[in-house]
């Protein structure tokens, strides 16, 4: 059975803003956050919010003090006001779109035009832009709600952001016909657009659709009203607990989309729990898929690529075809990942909930195997030399201090700082920490040509650059939501899958023109494959979502595993 993700499904770009700045906020300031109303209609985000103490305001007070978030749907405009006078600071997230349908609102009420709204009264963007009606303002949600009202003079007609688009194209064309008059502005969201027809399309192509998102949530709820109209098997759950397989037997292919309040996290825990339930009926497929996770979640697959990385490194230099400090490499990774994915099951919860669980459930063995790795690693360093062993101590200490409050805050006022919280960090620190494993420990040991060793750095601290940043970006929601600064969160998803691109690419450019002035080995340039399949990679991972998280953290890090490979014949 195939499992097909929806391009458009999840956050939608004024949810995304929201959330971002109600989590920036609490990182930022010291005073108490609130959200004026729930900022989303989405439970599993909400219990997030209240986990980092940040809770919803119902009604405004008389007087109040902290920050209050207006939410993506926007509020009436005496709302902000009335926030104000009580004394709270706002920060207004009202999604862009739905601003710019208040604008058009205000504009012809000022005019003395009524208003128009197909929408549900109730619903927050509605009360909103009711507000900014001046009092002209009427809600419908049917034909017949239309065909009640009394005949306006002046009239615009809006629809709300996330509307059925085929009702309100019924809707524009009898105002087209009855009311020419009557102004109709096209204020649907195009996201919403986008995510409807995908859905359609997907339910075309496949046996079944399944709907991730809150159930209040209005365009959650109509994606799954789109969904169960197009008469195959369709679903609308919260979470992956809800799924009735008895519905999905007989499918061969299923379509998994998420409503514009659904974080990622939850699409990818219900692909994977699907996933999962699926291989249950294919015992060799459910084995390759659990070795694979295995080595994913326990690093083993993470420290191969880095001793293969440091082999690589030393072969191009043309040094002999000597394990010793790919063993070093492989045993510190090993070592500094476990300790760090144990510091980070909070986090994992979000992104990667199986793995929080597996590193919750065996503390105690990978707390051991990860402190013998990093002792067996100093030993075999402390063999090779002082120098050596010095350096590998001291990135062992940079990569042990990352989570600690070490840091007096200077950065930002009155907290204690860790190096996580310089902003990206996490980046930084891996990739300095790979490259001088991989290429300056050895490069030390057998006194390298100074030209060569800065080349192979450059190519080693490229590629774990790339692999980083790639990982992060998967991670983006949860890292955000457990404040870890990494450089997809400070320059975005799109910048950062494009500096990926340019690195990769610099570093074809690196290898090849190395080999053609003779700074490495004859072959070199055979290596230079590997970010040209990376760049491949990342390209196609950037624009399809049809692979799951897993498959590409497994391709990514069998691609570090295949320098070594492909080093071994150079
Ligand atoms: S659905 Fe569209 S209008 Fe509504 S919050 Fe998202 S991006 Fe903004």
């Amino acid at each position: 059975m195939k499992i097909v993700i929806a391009k458009t499904a999840g956050f939608c770009m004024g949810v995304r803003r929201a959330v971002d700045m109600v989590l920036d906020a609490s990182t930022r300031y010291q005073e108490q956050i609130f959200t004026y109303g729930p900022l989303i209609h989405n439970p599993q985000v909400l219990q997030m919010l209240q986990e980092k103490k940040i809770f919803g305001i119902e009604k405004i007070p008389e007087k109040g003090s902290g920050i209050v978030l207006i939410r993506a749907h926007g509020v009436p405009p005496e709302d902000q006001v009335a926030l104000k006078n009580a004394g709270f600071t706002v920060i207004n997230a009202t999604c862009p779109r739905v601003v710019r349908v208040q604008v058009i609102i205000n504009r012809y009420a000022k005019k003395g035009y009524a208003t128009i709204i197909v929408g549900d009264k109730n619903h927050p963007e509605v009360i909103g832009l009711l507000g900014y009606a001046k009092g002209k303002g009427h809600t419908v949600t049917s034909m017949k709600e239309l065909f009640s009202l009394p005949r306006f003079e002046n009239a615009i007609v809006v629809a709300q952001t996330t509307q059925n688009v085929s009702f309100y194209d019924e809707i524009k064309a009898w105002c087209q016909v009855h009311e020419p008059h009557y102004r109709i502005c096209d204020t649907i969201c195009g996201s919403t657009e986008k995510r409807q027809t995908e859905i359609r399309n997907l339910a075309e192509e496949n046996d079944a659709i399944i709907v991730v998102g809150g159930k209040e949530s209005g365009n959650t709820r109509r994606l799954a009203e789109i969904a169960a109209g197009t008469g195959k098997p369709a679903l609308h759950i919260e979470d992956a607990s809800e799924i009735n397989y008895e519905i999905l037997s007989k499918a061969k292919s299923i379509a998994l989309t998420a409503g514009a309040s659904t974080p990622n996290w939850i699409i990818t825990d219900t692909y994977r729990k699907i996933e999962n339930n699926l291989q249950k009926k294919h015992a060799v497929k459910a084995a390759l898929y659990f070795f694979r996770d295995f080595l994913l979640k326990t690093n083993i697959l993470a420290s191969v690529g880095a001793g293969s990385l440091t082999y690589a490194c030393s072969r191009l230099q043309g040094n002999d075809r000597n394990l010793h400090h790919a063993l070093i490499a492989m045993l510190y990774v090993l070592s500094m990942q476990i300790m760090n994915n144990l510091f980070a099951i909070r986090s994992d919860r979000y992104n990667h909930p199986k793995r929080a669980l597996f590193y919750k459930e065996n503390q105690l063995y990978l707390w051991t195997l990860a402190v013998l790795s990093g002792g067996a690693g100093l030993y075999l360093s402390f063999l090779s030399g002082v120098v050596s062993f010095v350096l590998l101590l001291i990135m062992s200490f940079l990569g042990l201090s990352y989570n600690l409050k070490i840091i007096p805050m200077s950065v930002r006022k009155g907290k204690i700082a860790r190096i996580k919280d310089i902003p990206g960090s996490k980046t930084i620190l891996i990739v300095i920490a790979w490259g001088t494993v991989t290429c300056l420990l050895p490069a030390v040991v057998n006194h390298g040509n100074l030209l060569s060793v800065v080349v192979v750095f450059l190519f080693a601290t490229g590629l774990v650059f790339a692999r980083t940043v790639f990982f992060d970006i998967l991670a983006i929601q949860g890292d955000r939501i457990t404040g870890k600064e990494t450089l997809p969160i400070l320059l975005g998803e799109k910048q950062s899958f494009a500096i990926i691109k340019y690195t990769l690419i610099f570093e074809i450019g690196l290898i090849i023109i190395a080999n053609l002035v003779d700074l490495l080995v004859n072959s070199a340039f055979f290596l230079a494959f590997i970010p040209f399949c990376m760049v491949l990679l990342v390209r196609f991972f950037e624009k399809d979502r049809l692979v799951s998280g897993e498959h590409r953290e497994f391709i990514i890090e069998f691609l570090l595993i295949t320098t070594g490979l492909a080093s071994a014949v150079i």
